[in-house]
């Protein structure tokens, strides 16, 4: 049977110049090498993109970007598009991430739109979900993550669907030093598996690849990629060093 190859993605958000971008590259391909049997995804921001993957040779490395515009040119000061991100060397860009949601005021519509353009672009997005802490002390978590990804692959084809990678990441989590117990991400990735199967089909589900996010720290990633829900991590803080990023690349 067809398993779910394991993807540890770097969320580095508005850190590093070009420099420090390449040197992380270079110093990580060092360090860690070739990697087979999973995939290191890594989204700098938009500035390093292209010096990234100049320097980004060794297997298993991916470029994806922070974000994308929904549409594919035209009068929109300040943005970027999927095609422009393709054409720098992208293969996955990461979609609705609770800060574009919360801070910069994202609703699952515009995130519907824009997981619809990366996938017409050849990018594979890279959709986040999760609920914030009020959501999740008010019982609400299943039915916020399910409007979520519901809404999001609203008219996807089954390719599509099968391609999509989704990222649970509990808005409370972030950033704050409070990682979901194993048990916690476990319970949503199995209902997110289960309401994907419903939505688009089973085998399509069995495939799909379901990362946690949310204080990913060297000390919790092997507890977490031992559920058999969590096939990988979208890792913030700890992703912005070589040393602990390399110790979570390297769970068992
Ligand atoms: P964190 O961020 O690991 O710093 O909590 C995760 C994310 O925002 O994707």
């Amino acid at each position: 049977m067809e398993k779910r190859i394991p993807l540890i993605a770097a969320n580095w958000k508005m850190h590093k110049t070009v420099g420090e971008s390449v040197a992380f590259i270079e110093e990580l391909q060092r360090e860690v090498g070739a990697v087979t049997d999973r995939e290191v995804v890594i989204a700098p921001p938009f500035t390093a993109l292209a010096a990234v993957r100049r320097v980004m040779t060794a297997p298993g490395y991916r470029l994806a970007s922070q974000n994308c515009h929904q549409e594919a040119k035209g009068a929109f000061t300040g943005e970027v598009s999927g095609g422009m991100l393709k054409d720098v060397g992208c293969e996955y860009v990461i979609v609705g991430h609770s800060e574009r949601r919360h801070v910069f005021g994202e609703t699952n519509e515009t995130i519907r739109l824009k997981v619809a353009a990366a996938f017409a672009c050849g990018l594979v997005p890279i959709l986040c979900v999760g609920e914030v802490l009020a959501e999740r002390e008010s019982n609400r978590t299943f039915k916020v993550v399910d409007e979520q990804v519901q809404s999001a692959v609203l008219g996807l084809t089954p390719q599509q669907a099968r391609e999509l990678v989704i990222a649970y990441e509990p808005v409370w989590a972030i950033g704050t030093g409070k990682t979901a117990t194993p048990d916690q991400a476990q319970e949503v990735h199995a209902f997110i598996r289960e309401r994907y199967a419903a939505l688009c089909d089973k085998t399509v589900a069995n495939l799909t690849r379901i990362l946690y996010g949310g204080s990913v720290k060297p000390d919790n990633v092997d507890s977490l990629m031992a559920q058999p829900d969590v096939d990988g991590l979208l890792v913030g803080g700890a992703s912005l060093e070589v040393g602990s990023f390399k110790r979570i690349i390297r769970f068992v």
